[in-house]
């Protein structure tokens, strides 16, 4: 029943197992790399809640000695005070070359954890044991860690690749309906990239993917498949890794209009941000409109947002969102960089968008 790839990075390779049941396997698989390594558990609260007694126990069966730390849920977590804590506990708990910090949790702690592993001691490996959706098939594979500054989410951080991957797809058992379906629309990024047979696949077995069961191990195995790919071949984004921001550019402008508050999570701006890119694609006569249609009807089926109508509250308007996605680093010079498609499938990096194509975009859209 379980899954496993290969994230090849020359002598920085390393496996992603995927599966039921992991969590309480993570003490003999973490040993079979570092026996009797000290373990720093990075966790959240609500995941704490749920699941630190199984890794726990699990982990001090197989002879290693574990020392949780335990964060307040959300994405407050991701700065310097919090990651002054955990670094302090993480020192105190005596955690030196050759023993390890665990990141249980979401992206949040995923982030979190892995810089602080890449700070201290000006290094300490590092494993993922990702919880939920997001982090199961985006943050806990390619490296990226970081925290969040008053100048901007992710402006702090370091490429720390992880020794080994744990995502228990049971524990996502527990993981709120609203959170797994923003998991969700980054599943459903990788079919609308560069994978068309994967997104008809889910346009069929999305409730058996929702359900539990193979249908969604399949749908992470894959997900993390096509991010390991990139991965691979484009270690620090310097190519074809931004295919990967498909939904980023409009979605992080709304979730900054939003405030990245629960108004509107990640994964419901980057549904709001794909549905926008395949129509702004079919509005230049890049893609088929029926593609656009097609995608849109899926993301609202699973319940997903594909308009800015969608979205409570009050947002900025076209210039005030214009200006956000100006403010976004996928922006060289006076051009802006857009991830755009031909059609399902067939996403391709155009770097000289006209912001004033864009803007009677948007204008349209309200
Ligand atoms: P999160 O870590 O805040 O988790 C979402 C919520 O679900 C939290 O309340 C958490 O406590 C809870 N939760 C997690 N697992 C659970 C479980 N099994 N049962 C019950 N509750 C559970 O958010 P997220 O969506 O996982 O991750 C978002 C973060 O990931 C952002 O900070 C984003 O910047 C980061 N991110 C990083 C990368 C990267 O490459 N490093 C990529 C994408 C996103
Ligand atoms: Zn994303």
């Amino acid at each position: 029943e379980l899954t496993q790839l290969r994230v090849g990075l020359g002598e920085r390779s390393y496996d992603i197992v995927i599966g039921p049941g992991l969590l309480a396997e993570a003490g003999t698989r973490i040993a079979a790399l570092r026996p009797g390594a000290r373990v720093g558990i990075v966790t959240d609260r609500n995941v704490a809640d749920r699941h630190l007694g199984t890794v726990e126990a699990a982990l001090g069966e197989a002879g290693l000695t574990p020392t949780p730390v335990i964060v307040e849920p959300g994405e407050k977590s991701k700065c310097f005070a919090v990651f002054e804590q955990v670094v302090d506990a993480l020192l105190a708990a005596r955690i030196e070359r050759g023993d390890l910090v665990l990141a249980l949790g979401g992206g949040v702690v995923g982030d979190l954890a892995g810089f602080a592993a890449a700070a201290l001691r000006r290094g300490v490996d590092f494993v993922q044991a990702p919880t939920s959706l997001l982090a199961q098939v985006d943050s806990s594979v390619g490296g990226k860690t970081g925290i969040n500054s008053r100048h901007g989410k992710n402006l702090v951080g370091a490429f720390h690749q992880p020794i080994l991957v744990l995502a228990d797809t049971g524990a996502l058992d527990t993981l709120p309906l609203r959170e797994f379906r923003s998991g969700y629309a980054e599943v459903a990024k990788y079919g609308l990239i560069d994978n068309a047979p994967f997104f008809a696949w889910l346009e069929r077995k999305w409730e058996a993917v929702f359900g539990g069961g193979p249908a969604r191990i399949e749908a992470i195995a894959t997900s993390c498949a096509s991010k390991a790919a990139v991965v691979s071949r484009d270690e620090k984004e310097t190519g074809d890794r931004a295919l990967l921001n498909l939904g980023h550019t409009f979605g992080h402008a709304l979730e900054a209009g939003a405030g990245f508050s629960q108004r509107l999570l990640h994964g419901e701006a980057v549904a709001v941000g794909m549905a926008q890119a395949f129509r702004f694609s079919a509005a230049q006569g890049l893609c088929a409109p029926a593609d656009a249609e097609r995608v849109e009807t899926h993301l609202r089926t699973v319940g997903l947002p594909t308009r800015i109508a969608d979205i409570p509250g009050e947002l900025p308007d076209t210039d005030g969102l214009m200006g956000l996605i100006g403010q976004d680093k996928k922006v060289s010079r006076g051009a802006l960089t857009f991830i755009l498609a031909r059609g399902i499938g067939q996403s391709f990096i155009a770097r000289d968008v006209d912001p004033a194509e864009v803007r009677a975009f948007l204008e349209g859209e309200r």
